[in-house]
């Protein structure tokens, strides 16, 4: 179980609850930190006693998160949104630190240096998005090969809307989850189902299977998290109501189990679980997202920099919802694509994306 833990994200969705759970069972925190919110950083080293030199402001100065990531044996917390999060996750692991990762873009621009480092490194990367934690629990209670993932997914916002009906929602509707409270970035990528796009990819990586080994499937409840099915036939899948202190906690308790404080699941209450498949027509990014994980390289790394840009654009109101996902197809489509990844190709790719987008307002 952790005993220390060094909080990189610390101020949004997940880096509050992360503070909650490591308060609940006295885990100590070591560094913090924020992007450009100094003074909820400030209350938080307070209340935690984090020294203000283990304290960053990642926007006056990025460098410091790879320096607090490498402070040794900790386990380090990544909740910080987007691919900036990777080379803090790379510093981490190459200081020998267990990497509990909510920060899935770290996998998606760059999975295989990720895998790679911390193969070489001998250090466990610990998913906390609730998908991979389901699976990862699904795993530990049969430890065989997988046959099948079943990449559960809520179907955000806009489960059932037609075409049309996209070209009219608000980004107040947008950023209202139906299950979850989470960043606005996540809450926009579930509306675009682009979320279990990232997700699908992340689960390549994290459990070393095949595109073609996920089935994404939704279910409008959040009840199952995700399941495994095996060689034969049998599907171990982990339920719980939806709360994310669950998948924090277990991320930095494993491999134990301690009792958590969110409401217990009663199957009666429920009553019923549905599930269906994706509407691909209305939601074209899930296929978008097969077609780059089927090539590999710098493919998911340009889907996941033109995602980023253009959940920007919308959540600054310079663009409508629909055009989220016709941005992201035409900057896919325009970027060079190579099967080759390295840190250099991913900055290289991450910046011809934004030139491709620079026609945009
Ligand atoms: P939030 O937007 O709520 O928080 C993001 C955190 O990262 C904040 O502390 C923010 O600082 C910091 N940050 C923002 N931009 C940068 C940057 N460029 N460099 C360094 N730090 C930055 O996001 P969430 O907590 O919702 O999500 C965090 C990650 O976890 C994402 O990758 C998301 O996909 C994943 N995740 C989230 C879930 C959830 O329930 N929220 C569930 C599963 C996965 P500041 O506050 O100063 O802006
Ligand atoms: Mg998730």
């Amino acid at each position: 179980m952790t005993k220390q833990i060094i909080l990189l994200g610390s101020t949004g969705s997940i880096g509050i609850q992360t503070l909650q759970v490591a308060k609940a069972h006295n885990i100590k925190v070591v560094a913090l930190s924020a992007h450009s919110n100094e003074q909820l950083l400030n209350s938080q080293a307070h209340e935690f006693g984090v020294k203000p030199e283990h304290t960053c402001l990642s926007s006056e100065n990025p460098d410091k998160l790879c320096t607090l990531a490498a402070i040794k044996n900790c386990t380090v917390v990544n909740a910080i949104v987007g691919s900036a999060g990777l080379k803090p996750t790379l510093s981490a692991i190459n200081a020998g630190n267990t990497v509990a990762l909510a920060n899935k873009e770290t996998l998606v621009a760059g999975g295989e240096i990720v895998i790679k480092a911390a193969k070489d490194n001998n250090v466990s990367i610990i998913p906390i998005d609730s998908e991979h934690s389901a699976i990862m629990q699904c795993l530990a209670a049969s430890n065989n090969e997988i046959h099948k993932i079943i990449l559960t997914a809520s179907g955000g916002a806009f489960l059932g809307y037609t075409k049309e009906q996209l070209k009219s929602v608000t980004k107040e509707q947008a950023l209202h989850h139906p299950n979850w409270s989470m960043g606005a970035k996540i809450t926009v990528d579930s509306a675009t189902m682009m979320n279990k796009g990232l997700e699908l990819i992340e689960a390549m990586h994290l459990f070393n299977v095949s595109h073609e080994q996920i089935e994404i499937v939704i279910h409008p409840q959040s009840i199952i998290h995700s399941a495994v099915e095996f060689t034969d036939g049998s599907i171990i899948a982990q339920m719980s109501n939806p709360d994310m202190r669950l998948p924090i906690q277990y991320a930095l308790t494993y491999p134990k189990r301690l009792p958590c404080p969110i409401k217990r699941l009663s199957l009666t209450e429920i009553g019923q679980l549905t599930f269906m498949k994706p509407d691909d027509e209305v939601f074209p990014l899930l296929n978008l997202t097969r077609e780059a994980a089927q090539f590999g390289g710098n493919a998911p790394c340009i889907l996941n920099a033109a995602n980023e840009a253009a959940v920007a654009l919308f959540l600054n109101g310079k663009i409508a919802f629909h055009e989220i996902s016709e941005i992201i197809e035409k900057t896919y489509n325009k970027t060079n694509k190579t099967k080759e990844i390295s840190l250099e190709i991913i900055e290289q790719t991450e910046k011809e994306v934004m030139n491709c987008l620079s026609y945009l307002p």
